[in-house]
């Protein structure tokens, strides 16, 4: 099981605080039944600043301790960067991470509450330059729970995203967990992870999430999710249904 976005690497942002933090996190992780992990710092979100280099070095540190402390588990290169109308000049200066390195989908964080009027020009430059956004955590964000077909336009007009498992299992509460399954039947999201940032208040959740979906909508699309997370490690062409508007009367349990 791969995990794209979660926070192990120790001392960078609000996730792991120090290298004993990153290693409980990867036990972790390993009993989950998870293999590899696509290590996300935040970047630019106005707390943290961690750039590609940063990242890189962090990653090769981290795997070099787990292997020395027999950990079977790979850590691989990512960012979580906060969306900003300059985000394509920085791409290109070379301070923004892709998925895996390869060049080819970037994780985009947006404001909690909001959803910038610049959002979908942004991303469409994003795809200009061959990148494929990833919009992340879209359940959490307050516009697009009371304005679904917001992320509709933006997921027609080639965005992916991806929803997060302590959301879908309800630890965000009930209304989180409601608006992330109308994610998954509107065709709205692509893939699954754990976001989590430590292993007390913000776990991994990812295989209890991945039981959940399977229970409720059967192996396939449990599959989906999963190859998905290969094909973007990869930085291939992911699995994706046509998107559909989130139907009015299944938002009424949310408020
Ligand atoms: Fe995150």
């Amino acid at each position: 099981m791969i995990d794209i976005h979660c926070h192990i690497l120790p001392s960078l942002d609000d996730g792991a605080s120090h290298m004993t933090e990153s290693v409980e996190m990867a036990r972790e992780a390993v009993k989950q039944g998870i293999t590899t992990i696509v290590a996300t710092p935040h970047h630019l979100n106005g707390s943290f600043e961690n750039d590609k280099t940063t990242i890189l070095n962090k990653v090769i540190e981290l795997n070099e301790r787990l292997a020395k402390e027999g950990i079977d588990l790979t850590i691989l290169p990512g960012q979580e960067c906060r969306i900003i109308g300059e985000l394509v000049a920085e791409y290109n200066k070379g301070s923004i991470l892709t998925a895996n390195d390869k060049g080819k989908y970037i994780f985009i964080e947006l404001p909690s509450n909001s959803v910038p009027l610049y959002t979908e020009k942004l991303l469409f430059d994003l795809q200009l330059n061959g990148l494929i956004p990833v919009i992340v955590h879209p359940e959490r964000n307050a516009e697009f729970i009371s304005n679904p077909d917001k992320l509709y336009q933006l997921v027609k007009k080639g965005a992916c995203t991806q929803i997060t498992a302590s959301s879908l299992v309800g630890k965000f509460g009930k209304n989180i967990k409601k608006f992330t399954h109308n994610l998954i039947e509107a065709n709205l999201t692509h893939f699954i992870a754990s976001d989590a940032h430590n292993i007390k208040t913000r776990s991994f959740f990812l295989a209890e999430a991945y039981e959940e979906i399977e229970a409720k909508y059967g192996k396939s699309i449990r599959y989906m999710f999963m190859e998905n997370a290969e094909l973007l490690v990869e930085g291939e062409t992911i699995y994706k249904e046509a998107p559909e508007r989130v139907k009015k009367k299944k938002l009424f349990g949310i408020f």
